[in-house]
C-alpha cells in the first residue's frame, strides 16, 4: 500500500468495509477505476443511479442549474422544488411533499409526521410506530431504532423509544399491530438490506386494512423500491395499496443526494410551520436533478422495459439455479433481485469483482442485484456468464 493510500485510509473513520476498488468514471451500466479497468455495475451505487451513471439528460439539466443558483435555503420560495413537488404529486397518491437529503432523513420526517399527526391533529397521546423484523430504515438514532436488525442497533443504546417490531409476512402477528399507543405502521414492500424479501400481497393488504380501520397511518419506506426499481414509479402501485405517507430517496436524484416524504393532505396536517425543516432540503441543484430524473422516466417507456428485463434476468437466474446446487432461491421485484446462495454471499461478490462485475449482498447469504433500469440484454448476459463462472 502506498503512503498516500495509507494516509487517506487513516483520515477516514472506519465505518465501512470497503473493497479496494477506486472508481473514477461512469457511463450507463459501466464504471472505470483509476487504472482504466472496466466494471459492469450491477449495484447502481446502491439503487441510486437508476437511469445509469452520468445520465446525459440529468447531467445537462444539473449543469445549467449550476450556472444559475446552487443554494438559497428554505427561507425563500424555490421554483424547482415546487415543480418537483408538483410532479411527485401528479404521479402518486400524495398531495404534499417535504424535501430532505437522504433516506434516513426521509424516514425521520415520516416518524415525526406520524407522531405529530397523532398528537396535534388527533389530540391523542398515541406515539408508537410498528415496524418489522429484518427491516432497514436508516442509521440515525430514530431510524436505527425503527430498524428491525440488532446488528444495526448494537452499541447505540439507549434507543429511541416508541418502536415495536413485529415479524414480517406473519399473518398471526397482524393481531398485535394495534395497541392504544399505535399511531403508524412503517414497512418496506421489498426488504432490501434485510435479504430482498418481498411482502406477501395478502398479508400487506390485510395490514393496510387494519391501518385504515383503526385510523393509523400506513407508511411505506420506498427509499430502495422507488423511482422505477420495481417496475412502477413506486412499489405501492405494484401492490395496489393506498399509503398515507411514503419516504423516498436513493434514485430520486439519480445520484445527486435528495430525499422526500410524500403524504396525503390529511396526514400532512401533522406538520405546521416550524414543525420540521432542513437547510439543504430541496435545494435548487438537488430538485433539478429530481425533476430531470422524473422527466426522463416520463418521456420513455422505462417501466415496461424494467418488467421485461426483470423477467429476462429472473429466467436466466432460475436456469443457473437449476443447473447446479449453488443457488437456493431467486426472488425479487422488478430490478431489485436477491439470489439466495448456499454459501457466503460476500465470497461471490468478491469473485464477481475479479470478473469485473459489481454486485452487493443483502445479509450473509443473499447476493443482491440492482442494475440500472437502463441495463441492456447484452449486459445481463455478461452478468449471467460471470455468475456462472464463479459459482
Ligand atoms: C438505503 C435505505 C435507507 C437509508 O437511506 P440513506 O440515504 O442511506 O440514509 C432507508 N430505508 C431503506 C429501505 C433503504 O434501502
Amino acid at each position: 500500500m502506498s503512503n498516500t493510500t495509507a494516509n487517506i485510509m487513516e483520515a477516514i473513520m472506519p465505518t465501512y468495509n470497503r473493497f479496494p476498488i477506486r472508481l473514477s468514471k461512469g457511463k450507463g451500466t459501466s464504471v472505470w477505476d483509476e487504472n482504466g479497468e472496466h466494471y459492469l455495475d450491477f449495484t447502481s451505487g446502491i439503487a441510486t443511479c437508476n437511469l445509469g451513471h452520468v445520465n446525459e439528460y440529468v447531467k445537462q439539466k444539473v449543469e445549467s442549474q449550476l450556472s444559475e443558483l446552487w443554494h438559497c435555503s428554505n427561507l425563500y420560495e424555490i421554483p424547482t422544488q415546487e415543480q418537483l413537488a408538483e410532479k411527485l404529486v401528479e404521479h402518486t397518491f400524495g398531495d404534499q411533499v417535504f424535501f430532505c437529503n437522504s433516506g434516513a432523513e426521509a424516514n425521520e420526517a415520516a416518524i415525526k409526521l406520524a407522531r405529530s399527526y397523532a398528537q396535534t391533529v388527533k389530540q391523542s397521546d398515541a406515539h408508537e410506530i410498528v415496524t418489522f423484523t429484518s427491516s432497514f430504515h436508516g442509521r440515525t438514532m430514530a431510524t436505527l431504532s425503527a430498524t428491525g436488525q440488532e446488528k444495526i442497533q448494537n452499541g447505540f443504546a439507549p434507543l429511541v423509544p416508541g418502536f415495536r417490531h413485529l415479524p414480517y409476512n406473519d399473518f398471526a402477528a397482524l393481531e398485535d399491530v394495534v395497541s392504544d399507543k399505535t399511531c403508524a405502521v412503517l414497512l418496506e414492500l421489498v426488504q432490501g438490506e434485510g435479504g430482498v424479501i418481498p411482502a406477501d400481497k395478502e398479508w400487506v393488504k390485510a395490514l393496510e386494512e387494519i391501518c385504515k380501520d383503526q385510523n393509523i397511518l400506513f407508511m411505506i419506506d420506498e427509499v430502495q423500491t422507488g423511482i422505477g426499481r420495481t417496475g412502477s414509479l413506486f412499489a405501492y402501485e405494484v401492490y395496489g395499496l393506498k399509503p398515507d405517507v411514503i419516504s423516498v430517496a436513493k434514485g430520486l436524484g439519480n445520484g445527486i443526494p435528495i430525499g422526500a416524504i410524500i403524504a396525503t393532505k390529511e396526514a400532512a396536517k401533522g406538520f405546521r410551520p416550524g414543525a420540521h425543516g432542513s437547510t439543504f432540503g430541496g435545494n435548487p441543484i438537488a430538485t433539478t436533478a429530481g425533476l430531470a430524473t422524473l422527466t426522463f422516466i416520463e418521456e420513455r417507456s422505462i417501466f415496461e422495459q424494467v418488467q421485461k428485463k426483470s423477467e429476462y434476468l429472473l429466467t436466466q437466474l432460475k436456469q443457473v439455479q437449476e443447473s447446479g446446487t449453488a443457488i437456493k432461491a431467486v426472488r425479487g421485484l422488478g430490478l431489485l433481485i436477491g439470489v439466495e446462495l448456499n454459501g457466503n454471499a460476500i465470497d461471490t461478490v468478491v469473485a464477481l469483482q475479479e470478473k469485473q462485475i459489481l454486485t452487493l449482498i443483502a445479509g450473509p447469504n443473499v447476493l443482491r442485484i440492482l442494475p440500472p433500469l437502463t441495463v441492456t440484454t447484452e449486459e445481463i448476459d455478461q452478468f449471467i456468464e460471470g455468475l456462472k463462472s464463479v459459482i
